[in-house]
């Protein structure tokens, strides 16, 4: 929720100071600093709304450091909406509308348009020269193995017993950089007896506009997504961070992570083969703190015979990735980033499940950047694999 400066201090006026979500701040623990705590940041854009101190480049430092991990806000015992304040904050006093508009927007706001950039990406990797430009181009090192671009239909019809329908939000990113992931979705919805409808005219959630302080672009995506979505089914998001960003503003449908819809169907007429290891799962913060389904996702693999399933430690800190975070706030993310490396190596992972294409990402670069043999995987696709399907 975006507020007007007014709502802004009477939110920030319910601060009582108590420091409770301080140690749960992962800038405040690597900085040390108030002014990078959430109470000082609540301090900050009080007296920056108020005029008491300027709107300059040290504040928005501060505010830009923030990663809207929203670690904060689970921790408040007065439930202070720290997500709010935050949006508000990069709308009105942080925007980067011209960086905004001039690079990411137009990839955003038509879908076709990324589809049509990954083509040739696709194509540089086949023909194996995407290796050579990730060394040249330093944020190309995020891409992972892209797969041949797909064409959503607007329906995949189960033709197992029916239990239901559901919608499927692609996300961005996720329909670019992800898409077995979203295939894998429709594979076990399918299986589960769910039509799946995939809306074509659906956008952006509008994550990366808010993050980006532009406000406007963000209402215009949730409108047009507030339009294109069938009310009465549920949407399920394959990505948190999606999922975060459409739960605080599309009030008017049921937003669901897909682990959390699937860990309470009926599986006793699906067949999971066994799986004889350990996987660990990383909780996303948007999920965490925003959807508050991440049980969910350990609930769903424990499906899987013989599977054993364990948290990562340090799960409630977060992993740097944050959307855009991990490209203009390097040393912080690579901070952050490396705390989980090291919970990954003592932890000796091999497999690790996490249900956002933002922390994937990120990890999976320190991985490869560690030439670590780990797989990074949503845990959908897990349970994709282990289907058995009747001949
Ligand atoms: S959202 Fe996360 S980084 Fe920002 S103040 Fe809250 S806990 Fe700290
Ligand atoms: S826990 Fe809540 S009330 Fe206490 S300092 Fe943090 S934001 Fe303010």
């Amino acid at each position: 929720m975006t507020l007007t400066i007014q709502e802004l201090i009477q939110e920030a006026d319910r601060c009582v100071a108590c420091g409770l979500c301080l140690p749960h701040c992962p800038t405040y623990r690597k900085t040390g600093s108030e002014a990078d705590s959430p109470r000082g940041r609540i301090q900050l854009m009080r007296a920056v709304a108020q005029d008491i101190l300027p709107n300059n480049d040290r504040f928005k430092q501060h505010i830009d450091l923030c990663l809207s991990c929203r670690s904060c806000e689970s921790a408040c015992p007065n439930n202070v909406n720290y997500g709010a304040l935050a949006d508000t904050a990069r709308a009105v006093f942080v925007p980067k509308k011209r960086l905004f508009s001039g690079l990411v927007k137009p990839f955003i706001r038509h879908r076709k348009l990324a589809n049509l950039a990954l083509w040739p990406l696709w194509f540089l990797q086949k023909t194996h020269l995407l290796s050579p430009l990730k060394k040249l181009v330093p944020t190309a090192g995020f891409l992972p193995n892209i797969t041949e671009p797909v064409s959503w239909k607007p329906l995949y019809a189960s033709s197992a017993p029916k239990k239901g329908a559901v919608s499927l939000f692609l996300g961005c990113t996720s329909q670019a950089l992800d898409q077995a992931t979203l295939t894998a979705s429709i594979t076990v919805l399918n299986a589960l007896g769910f039509d799946v409808h995939v809306p074509t005219r659906q956008t952006c959630c509008g994550g990366i506009a808010r993050q980006m302080g532009d406000a406007e672009e963000s209402a215009r995506l949730v409108a047009t997504n507030q339009n294109v979505f069938d009310a009465a089914m549920p949407i399920l998001t394959v990505a948190s961070g999606c999922g975060a960003g459409l739960c605080d503003y599309l009030s008017t449908h049921h937003i669901q992570d897909i682990s959390a819809f699937l860990s309470t169907c009926d599986w006793s007429d699906v067949k999971l083969s066994p799986l004889e290891m350990r996987v660990f799962v990383q909780d996303p913060c948007t999920l965490r703190n925003v959807q508050k389904s991440h049980q969910a996702v350990y609930q769903l693999l424990k499906n899987i015979p013989a599977l054993e399933v364990a948290a990562l430690p340090g799960n409630s800190q977060c992993c740097g990735g944050a959307g855009t975070y991990m490209l203009n706030q390097k040393e912080m993310a690579n901070s952050l980033l490396n705390d989980k490396l090291s919970a990954i190596k003592s932890n000796d992972v091999v497999l690790l499940a996490t249900s956002n294409i933002g922390c994937s990402l990120h990890i999976a670069n320190g991985l490869r950047a560690q030439n670590a043999s780990v797989t990074v995987v949503h845990p959908v696709q897990i349970i994709a694999k282990q289907l058995v399907f009747k001949s």
